[in-house]
């Protein structure tokens, strides 16, 4: 039986506990097609994530719903939650007007648009990354003592954009550990080539768009939690 199936069977045997509740609200959101924008190139997905599906985001092509299990929509939350936490209790009330959260970033020519998470003076920013005790220790301490870091160079990537498009002088990864609360931050300055890849990944993608060309199917991706999966597979099939 599977975990829903035996989930709301427990109902009839034993009294409801907190986690059914929280559960059944959580699973009700796998019911609802994904938000997120469509009609441009996200700047999170731009370094690494599939092609094939920044070219269906690009296209507007028809989502699907996405099943995921209650513990990743609660991991997704927490992440959330903290940058709220973030972004209002240490940031807004600390510089009031001076900051701008969730500072809108536009590249009209190659398509791109998203949000970075601080924007203060419109000078410098932050982008917040929160993590598990894994992945944070794979990112390269600079400074132990100053909690000084190397972005990794996907993070490095997003702020670049972020830099590019909102002309600021620099950014800051903010890396946040949950397990103990340890942080780390990286400062992220201009650096021209890495926009260079930016411009050419965007352009590409353009192109395709332009000429109805599907880039290729990438096999190393997470299919099952793309919200693009129905419909890249249907071509799949005619390809
Ligand atoms: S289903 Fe897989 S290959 Fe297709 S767009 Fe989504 S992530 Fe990319």
């Amino acid at each position: 039986m599977g975990y829903v199936a035996e989930m709301f069977r427990s109902v009839f045997v034993e009294e409801e506990g907190p986690i059914m509740t929280i559960d059944r609200h959580l699973l009700a959101r796998n019911e609802v097609v994904k938000d997120r924008a469509t009609k441009c190139i996200h700047p999170s997905s731009i370094c690494d994530g599939c092609v094939r599906k920044n070219y269906f985001c690009l296209i507007d092509a028809p989502k699907n719903l996405v099943a995921l299990p209650p513990s990743k929509h609660m991991i997704f939350d927490t992440g959330h939650y903290l940058h709220k936490q973030i972004q209002k209790e240490y940031f807004k009330k600390h510089y009031g007007r001076r900051c701008v959260e969730e500072a809108l970033v536009v590249h009209e020519g190659l398509q791109i648009r998203g949000h970075c998470d601080l924007v203060i003076d419109h000078l410098w920013g932050v982008e917040i990354k929160s993590c598990n005790a894994a992945w944070f220790k794979r990112i390269p301490v600079i400074d132990r003592s100053r909690m000084r870091c190397q972005p990794l160079y996907k993070d490095y990537f997003q702020a670049n954009i972020y830099l590019k498009c909102l002309d600021l002088r620099h950014m800051w990864v903010l890396y946040y550990q949950k397990n103990e609360s340890l942080r780390l931050e990286g400062k992220v300055t201009f650096n021209k080539s890495m926009w260079g890849v930016v411009e050419e990944k965007c352009s590409y993608l353009i192109k395709c768009a332009e000429n109805e060309e599907i880039p290729p199917f990438e096999e190393q991706q997470n299919h099952s939690e793309c919200e693009y999966h129905d419909h890249c597979f249907s071509l799949r099939n005619v390809e």
